[in-house]
């Protein structure tokens, strides 16, 4: 007998299911979001019943394609390759058998759930008798706790699927969900993995990136659109704004105290990204900064960001270590890209030693000698956009 190919793929999500009225919306997007993933796999059809996405693949669909994509796809807990039959058990038996074909193993246990009531047998009772032909055929032990195999029986209104492997996803909430953010990407470690976390929290993601242009190369811009290709396969499309800012960080440095630099830096792309924010209506604007990492990431300093900003500034990696950043950035593959070398605009006309504690009062004064407005709208008027798509 030729191995028997999967069929189909059932999908489950919890986070989703814990969201009561709002479950509708969540499926429904994360059936979008499915949707798209598959895409150029060939026809591929989705159904939701109750609990579940199933994913009726054809006969060419790649396999390992599709589970390598369905892997990045926020709000799925686990996907399972599986294979359908009618209810009957005598069908179901023999798609134990055709799967059990190419298998070894010593105990094994039956998980048959019945989503349909009115199916005659109880899942307790097909347990058993699935648990018997499975013994009887290959002489393997029952064990519930431990077993090596678990033969998933899963009977909906009008047929049985059945599969033995749970593929990890990636969890977190379908990303559309949640809203549109901006977030502020340097071409270092933490901001890409910053941004990912808030695409698994179901947000559309923004970017924008500020080079040192004119008085640097665009280095940076090449690794923050290596960086947002990467992340785009969890949002299927993406926008980069690039903003040139050298010249604005030479004009702060021609009257700005060399300690108090790096937080007007800071400000000022805040400001610029919130005009940019605007345009693209988000609601947040996102960073990767972290409480105590380099010196002018203090409570003091970070507040004072804030206070250049109406928007909320989220930064989802405040309470991580680095290597646990590290570890994420490995994790979701930006860490090779994020090491490598650049001309990061913040090294340019950067102090020796910024001030841990800035004072919203003193950096106003600063910043009073500035032309803020005329600043904000010379960092607009360079403006670059690129889009990006996936697949
Ligand atoms: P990262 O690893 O993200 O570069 P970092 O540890 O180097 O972070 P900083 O250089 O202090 O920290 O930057 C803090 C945050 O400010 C970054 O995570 C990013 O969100 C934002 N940021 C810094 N430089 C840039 C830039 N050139 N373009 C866009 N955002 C930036
Ligand atoms: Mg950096």
């Amino acid at each position: 007998m030729t191995e028997l190919r999967p069929d189909c793929v059932v999908i489950h999500y919890h986070e989703i299911a814990l969201k009561g009225d709002n479950r509708p919306m969540f499926v429904r997007r994360l059936t979008d979001n499915l949707r798209k993933t598959v895409q150029g796999l060939g026809k591929i059809r989705i159904l939701t019943p109750r609990g579940r996405i199933l994913l009726y693949l054809n006969e060419e669909t790649p396999w390992l394609i599709l589970s390598e994509r369905l892997s990045g796809v926020f709000g799925s807990a686990n996907f399972s390759p599986a294979n359908r039959c009618s209810t009957e058990p005598e069908a179901i038996e023999a798609v134990i058998d055709r799967l059990l074909d190419s298998r070894t193993f010593e105990t094994f246990r039956i998980s048959a759930r019945r989503s349909d009531k009115n199916h005659p047998l109880t899942s307790v009772e097909l347990n058993i008798r699935l648990g018997r032909h499975v013994q009887d055929r290959t002489k393997a032990r029952v064990d519930l706790e431990q077993p090596d195999l678990t033969i998933h029986v899963e009977l909906l209104q009008r047929e049985a699927l059945v599969y033995f492997e749970k593929l990890a996803g990636p969890g977190g909430l379908p990303v559309g969900v949640s809203g549109h953010v901006l977030s502020l990407i340097s071409g270092g470690i933490d901001s890409p993995v910053a941004s990912y976390l808030m695409m698994k929290r179901g947000c559309t993601v923004g970017f924008v990136h500020f080079h040192g242009h004119p008085h640097l190369t665009k280095a940076s811009l090449e690794k923050a659109e290596d960086l947002v290709r990467h992340l785009t396969r969890h949002q299927f499309e993406s926008r980069l704004t690039a903003v040139a800012f050298g010249e604005i960080q030479r004009l702060i440095v021609l009257s700005v105290p060399p300690p108090l630099r790096v937080v007007l830096y800071r400000r000022f792309m805040i400001r610029i990204a919130e005009e940019i924010a605007h345009r693209e209506r988000a609601k947040a604007i996102i960073t990767g900064e972290n409480l105590g990492q380099v010196a002018s990431q203090t409570l003091e300093n970070l507040t004072v960001i804030q206070e250049a900003a109406r928007l909320p500034i989220l930064r989802p990696l405040i309470g991580f270590d680095k290597d646990e950043i590290i570890e994420t950035a490995k994790a979701i593959g930006t860490y090779s890209t994020s090491i490598l070398p650049d001309q990061d605009c913040c090294r340019l006309f950067i102090p020796p030693h910024p001030s841990v504690a800035a004072k919203l009062n003193d950096i106003e004064r600063a910043e009073r000698k500035l032309d803020i407005s005329g600043l904000v709208k010379m960092g607009l008027e360079t403006v670059e956009r690129f889009e990006f798509v996936w697949p």
